[in-house]
C-alpha cells in the first residue's frame, strides 16, 4: 500500500479485518505517522484547531497489524514489481510486492506563472497549514513593529487564489483570524487589512450552484473580504502579487490553493491517465497492470453514478474513502478466486466552513446556509474522523475556541523553511521512469531468468 490517506486507510483497515495473517502480509508505505483529516486544515491554519488534533495515529486501532515503511514512494517499476522508497532518513531502498494499492493522494497544481514557485504557499498538508497560520501572525506582528507606513500596508494585505471550497474557506477562516487578532495589536489600523479571493472562473464553488455560490459570496463580502472573478494571477515577486486585470497588490502572502493535479508519483508508472489521474477500471483496478489498484484523488475512477459517459469522480475525500473499502473487498476477491464488483457512490453533497458562524452547505441536495448549514458541517466532519480519540480532541478545541478564542500565538517551529510547495509537498522528489528501472535494472534481471 502507497500512502496513508482517506483511500489507503480505509483499505488497509478493511483488509486488516478481512484477511488474516496467514493470507497477506500487508505493508503500508508512508512518510508520516498519521492520517491527515484535510477539510479540517483551513481551521488548524486559522488556529481553531491544533495540528494534532487532525493527524489521526495509524497505530491507534484495536486490530492494526500492517507494517508501517517510514517513507515515501519516488517510482514503481510494475514490470519487477518493486517500489522505489525514499526513507525518512533520506535512504534509498527498493520494496517488492505481489499487489499494490496505490493511494498517494494529489498535490497542489500549478501553472506557469512567473514567481509562483518561490512564492505561492499551499494548504494540503499539516506543515503548510501551521507555516501559513505562523506566516500570517508574523506579518501582523512585523507591520505592528513597523514605521513604513507602505511595508505595513504590503504585509497587511493577503491574497488566496482558488474559489474552490478550499480556497473559500481558506480565506474566510484566515480573514476570521486577522480579524480577531488586530485587537490586540493596539498599533494597528484594522482597516488596512485586506484580504483578496482570486479564481478566473465566473463563480464561486460552481459544484454548489448558484444561491449557494451568491450566499457565500455574500458572506465574504460583508466581512470586507475583496472577491475577484474571472481574474488570475499573471505573475509575482518579493513585494507584490500581479493580476490578468493589470491590478498590482503590494503583499508578502500568497495563498494557493487552485485546485489539486495527482500525485508525481503516477508518472512514473509509464501507465495511462486522464488528466493526469491513474486511469482505472469500475473494480479500481488499473488496466494492463495486474495486481495493481488505484483509487482516490491519484486515480480516474469512473463515476458511474453520473449518467455522463466518461464521467470521473472528483477528488473528495468521500469518495476516497469508500474507494478504499471497494478496492480492499476486490483485492480480497481476487485473491481468493471471487467475483469483484464496480465502486458506484452518489455524491451526499458538499459542507463549507467559513468560520464563526458561517457556513454554506448542501447536504443531500438541500441547500442551506448560516447556522444550520454549520451545524451539517461540523457535525460531518465530527462523525467523519476516524477515531473516538479525534472526536474529543476536535471537540474540545471547538469548545475552547468558542469559549476563550485563540491567543494568536507565532510558534517559529518552521521559522527557516521558506514554505514553498516544494519544500513541503515533496513535488520534486520523484524518479523519472528511466531512473526507476536503472534502480530495478537488478531485479528485473532476477525475474526474468
Ligand atoms: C483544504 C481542503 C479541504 C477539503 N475539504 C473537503 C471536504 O470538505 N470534503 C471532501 O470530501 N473532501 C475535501 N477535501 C479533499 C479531500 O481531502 C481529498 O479528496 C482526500 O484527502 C483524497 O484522499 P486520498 O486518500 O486520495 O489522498 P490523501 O488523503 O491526501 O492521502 C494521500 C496520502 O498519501 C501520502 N503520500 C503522498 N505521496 C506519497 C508517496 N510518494 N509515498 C507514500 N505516501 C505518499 C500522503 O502523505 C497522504 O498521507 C479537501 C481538501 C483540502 C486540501
Amino acid at each position: 500500500m502507497v500512502g496513508a490517506g482517506f483511500a489507503g486507510v480505509a483499505c488497509v483497515r478493511r483488509l486488516e479485518r478481512r484477511l488474516t495473517g496467514r493470507e497477506a502480509v500487508i505493508s503500508l508505505l508512508s512518510p508520516f505517522s498519521y492520517q491527515l483529516y484535510l477539510p479540517l486544515l483551513p481551521q488548524v491554519a486559522s488556529g481553531v484547531l491544533t495540528p494534532q488534533s487532525v493527524a489521526l495515529s495509524l497505530r491507534r486501532s484495536q486490530k492494526h497489524r500492517t507494517r508501517i515503511l517510514p517513507g515515501g514512494a519516488i517510482g514503481i517499476d510494475t514490470d519487477a514489481k518493486v517500489c522505489v522508497v525514499r526513507t525518512i532518513t533520506g535512504d534509498i531502498r527498493t520494496e517488492p510486492y505481489d499487489h499494490l494499492v496505490l493511494t498517494p493522494g494529489s498535490v497542489t497544481r500549478t501553472f506557469d506563472i512567473p514567481g509562483l514557485a518561490e512564492h505561492a504557499r499551499g494548504l494540503k498538508t499539516l506543515a503548510e497549514a501551521a507555516y501559513i497560520r505562523d506566516h500570517v501572525i508574523a506579518q501582523l506582528d512585523l507591520a505592528d513593529a513597523s514605521e513604513d507606513e507602505a511595508e505595513r500596508a504590503a504585509r497587511l494585505q493577503f491574497v488566496v487564489v482558488g474559489g474552490g471550497y478550499a480556497g473559500t474557506e481558506t480565506a474566510a477562516c484566515l480573514q476570521m483570524l486577522t480579524h480577531n487578532a488586530v485587537k490586540r495589536y493596539h498599533r494597528l489600523d484594522p482597516e488596512l487589512i485586506k484580504w483578496h479571493l482570486v479564481d478566473i472562473a465566473p463563480a464561486l464553488m460552481p459544484e454548489l450552484g448558484p444561491k449557494l455560490g451568491e450566499a457565500a459570496l455574500a458572506i465574504l463580502k460583508r466581512r470586507g473580504i475583496e472577491v475577484s472573478l474571472g481574474v488570475s494571477v499573471s505573475s509575482v515577486d518579493d513585494d507584490n502579487v500581479t493580476l490578468t486585470d493589470g491590478r498590482v497588490l503590494p503583499c508578502r502572502t500568497l495563498i494557493w490553493t487552485a485546485g489539486v493535479a495527482a500525485s508525481p508519483l503516477i508518472g512514473t508508472l509509464g501507465a495511462e491517465t486522464v488528466r493526469g489521474r491513474l486511469m482505472v477500471e469500475p473494480d479500481l483496478t488499473v488496466p494492463g497492470l495486474p495486481g495493481v489498484y488505484a483509487m482516490g484523488d491519484a486515480a480516474a475512477v469512473p463515476d458511474l453514478a453520473k449518467d455522463e459517459a466518461g464521467a470521473i469522480c472528483p477528488p473528495t475525500a468521500q469518495h476516497a474513502m469508500r474507494q478504499g473499502k471497494v478496492a480492499a473487498d476486490n483485492l480480497v476477491a481476487a485473491l481468493r478466486g471471487e467475483q469483484t464488483y464496480p465502486y458506484a457512490h452518489k455524491d451526499l453533497g458538499l459542507v463549507v466552513d467559513l468560520g464563526g458562524i458561517d457556513a454554506v452547505s448542501k447536504p443531500l441536495g438541500v441547500e442551506l446556509h448560516g447556522l444550520p448549514a454549520q451545524v451539517v458541517a461540523r457535525g460531518y466532519h465530527w462523525s467523519a474522523l476516524r477515531t473516538n480519540v479525534a472526536k474529543a480532541r476536535v471537540m474540545t478545541n471547538w469548545l475552547i475556541n468558542a469559549v476563550a478564542g485563540d491567543d494568536f500565538v507565532r510558534t517559529g517551529f518552521l521559522a527557516s523553511k521558506s514554505g514553498t510547495l516544494k519544500d513541503f509537498e515533496y513535488t520534486d522528489a520523484y524518479l523519472t521512469p528511466e531512473q526507476v528501472r536503472a534502480h530495478t535494472a537488478s531485479l528485473r534481471a532476477v525475474a526474468s531468468s
